[in-house]
């Protein structure tokens, strides 16, 4: 059986990033300030048009955080963005009103900040994260790292929900089973091409985006790891207690993490992990497309 591919090529973007302690994201890492880039992903489907995935900073970000206690999240992690995405794409060629969909790995400012740039896409993200956060104060969406004024007015009537993941991403990748360490997935597309991957613990309504492309796989999978070392499979460079604190499950956390280096170890090379702030994804590819 030859597997239908209609996704041709993907890029990643960085759209800005923000300066924290690398011990925080990585064990070990010491105090020093590191830059943690905010990458999207932009894919085309031949048929869907361009999927992006997530939007990164946004000038948008410092309009929201000027007030308290918004202002909080801008000094916790000082964020720099040297050009927006909108221009990046422009400069490729790509007026933001043909992006058709903009998936969301989930709500904090550094994923969703650009939402308003794009107007006439189809959003798409999970609804049970998203009713989370709609149940809380102000406060407490900042402490979630949510800025509610980040959405556009139109926000619900523009999203396609989703609350069921029905599908084994092991055996959408033909793998065996494997009990403890499963991931799930509901089809973006039903042409088997796309999917949404529910990765719970980092943030409520977290997902991935698994595409198939030349026959391998990529899964973008967000904030579900930070850095090559949180792939470790012995589970040695594993996120601090201070980034724990900030998790929506940090026991979930590490399931779901548990579940994509067990992904990777049994896919090998017919599966690409991609982390929205792994900087290590550039060495090797720095105009970061992927063919
Ligand atoms: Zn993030």
């Amino acid at each position: 059986m030859i597997d239908y591919n209609p996704i041709k090529q993907f890029k990643i973007y960085q759209a800005g990033h923000c300066t924290h302690p690398g011990c925080v994201a990585e064990k070990g890492c010491g105090i020093e300030p590191r830059e943690f880039p905010a990458y999207v992903a932009l894919i085309e489907h031949e048929r869907y048009g361009l999927i992006l995935f997530d939007t990164g900073y946004d000038p948008e970000f410092f309009v929201q955080t000027r007030s308290f206690p918004e202002s909080l999240y801008a000094r916790t992690t000082p964020v720099t963005l040297p050009v927006p995405l909108v221009e990046q794409l422009l400069a490729d060629g790509i007026d933001q009103k043909v992006i058709r969909h903009l998936v969301l790995s989930h709500f904090h400012a550094d994923h969703i900040a650009g939402l308003k740039r794009f107007t006439e896409a189809t959003f798409v993200a999970d609804e049970r994260g998203y009713r989370k956060l709609m149940t809380m104060g102000r406060w407490r969406q900042v402490m979630q790292g949510f800025l509610k004024g980040l959405l556009p007015s139109d926000f619900e009537s523009r999203t396609a929900f989703v609350n069921d993941y029905p599908d084994s991403v092991r055996s959408i990748l033909r793998l065996d089973a494997w009990k403890y360490c499963n991931l799930q997935a509901a089809p973006l597309f039903k042409d088997g091409s796309t999917y949404l991957v529910n990765l719970p613990g980092h943030a409520a309504g977290h997902i991935g985006l698994l595409f198939r492309m030349n026959g391998k796989w990529v899964l973008l999978c967000g904030d579900a790891y930070w850095t090559q070392g949180n792939l470790d499979p012995g589970g040695n460079g594993r996120p601090s207690w201070l980034a724990r604190l900030i998790m929506d499950s940090p026991r979930q956390f590490d399931t779901t993490l548990d579940a994509i280096v067990r992904l990777r170890l049994d896919a090998g090379d017919r599966l690409k992990v991609i982390g929205s702030h792994d900087s290590s994804i550039a060495q090797g590819n720095p105009t970061l497309e992927f063919v």
